[in-house]
């Protein structure tokens, strides 16, 4: 090693879903909506001004952030947008995870946590998840420098009530809770009602998933107005033009459209609640998913060889060789024609085993 590579800040990434260059595979490895953003958003689109593309975009995205603050009934003070949720989210570790104790998530969860922790060399420690992939309550009860968890939780799929959200964040009144809502919109409930109440609370959402534009690089969180100013401060003193114009000014359209975005998540869940009886009944099992995925594992037949075979077949899953999950496929809902293609493809795999 040389010497000037002794003082480099050395972290190993957080390793991304593949983006195969084919377009002809049938992509459910990173959970994009398999439908276009709204209508509004591709009209706008073709009709952008391009002479703004000149300017510096809007430090404060106010117009996104007033639409945001309109949709969820908060005060515009109350949010914050981001370069997706992967940017709010490292702006959080980075602004509120900054004591000496360590900070707690669960052990199976969200891959970028531990990353932002090495990054920031933020102390953490990961909690169990119950046999069942539930979270225990008790075990965020410990000493701690924060609490961050996704819900629903990924990769399990597996939603938390309410009530155990609320207890968590009743239990830790003196660190900052993130609680990481990235799949609410496929039929959980937001903890968004409880920063009215628990001004320590960040709820951090995206339009990745439900609004179909990863794309676009949009994400948000609501909280006091506390958190935010402080996460603002951040912010503005790492890179003050985040978010760029088409995306601020898309993101606005797609807010709008809230027929388009109830529709849409339907067609997922409906979708989803079906391709869940079909992989039941070819032997799989799976916690019971309110994400627009399914995280699951075959009574016989290993994960990685139908992880390989799917990927022979042009059909994209995750699978992560990684302690408790290595016998488990993520696989991202898709439009029923392309779940169908999934399961006659598996059944008939299966069959020949
Ligand atoms: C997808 C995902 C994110 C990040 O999404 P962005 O595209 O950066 O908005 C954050 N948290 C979880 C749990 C996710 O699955």
């Amino acid at each position: 090693m040389k010497n000037w590579e002794k003082n480099v800040r050395k972290v190993v990434p957080y390793v991304a879903g593949e983006q195969p260059k084919n377009k002809n595979v049938i992509k459910l490895n990173t959970n994009e909506c398999p439908y276009p953003p709204a209508p509004g958003v591709e009209r706008l689109k073709e009709e952008m001004n391009l002479q703004d593309l000149r300017l510096y975009p809007d430090t404060d995205s106010t117009d996104l952030v007033n639409e945001l603050a309109k949709y969820y009934h908060v005060d515009p003070e109350q949010v914050f947008v981001g370069v997706g949720s992967d940017d709010v989210l490292s702006m959080a570790f980075l602004t509120f995870f900054h004591g000496t104790e360590p900070i707690l998530f669960p052990d199976v969860t969200y891959s970028f946590y531990d990353v932002w922790a090495d990054l920031y060399q933020i102390p953490y420690c990961r909690c169990l998840l119950d046999e069942d992939w539930t979270i225990n309550a008790g075990d965020y009860i410990q000493p701690n420098g924060g609490v961050i968890f996704p819900n629903p939780n990924a990769p399990t799929g597996l939603y938390e009530p309410l009530e155990k959200v609320e207890q968590i964040v009743k239990q830790n009144p003196d660190v900052v809770v993130i609680v990481d809502e990235a799949y609410v919109d496929f039929g959980g409930v937001s903890a968004l009602p409880l920063v009215e109440k628990y001004d320590n609370l960040l709820v951090v959402q995206t339009f990745s998933k439900s609004r179909s534009m990863a794309g676009l690089r949009i994400g948000f969180c609501i909280g006091s107005k506390k958190l935010i100013k402080y996460l603002n401060d951040v912010k503005f003193s790492v890179n003050s033009y985040t978010m760029n114009r088409p995306s601020q000014l898309l993101g606005v359209e797609a807010v709008r459209d809230d027929a388009y975005f109830k529709a849409t998540t339907a067609k997922i869940i409906a979708t989803r609640e079906r391709v869940k009886k079909e992989l039941a009944a070819l032997g799989f099992t799976f916690p019971d998913s309110k994400t627009n995925f399914i995280f699951a594992t075959h009574k016989t037949v290993p994960a990685q060889e139908l992880f390989q075979a799917l990927r022979a077949h042009n059909i994209f899953v995750r699978h992560w060789n990684k302690p408790r999950i290595e016998n488990y496929l993520r696989i991202t809902i898709g439009t029923d024609e392309q779940m169908d293609t999934m399961i006659a493809f598996l059944k008939e795999y299966l069959a020949n085993k």
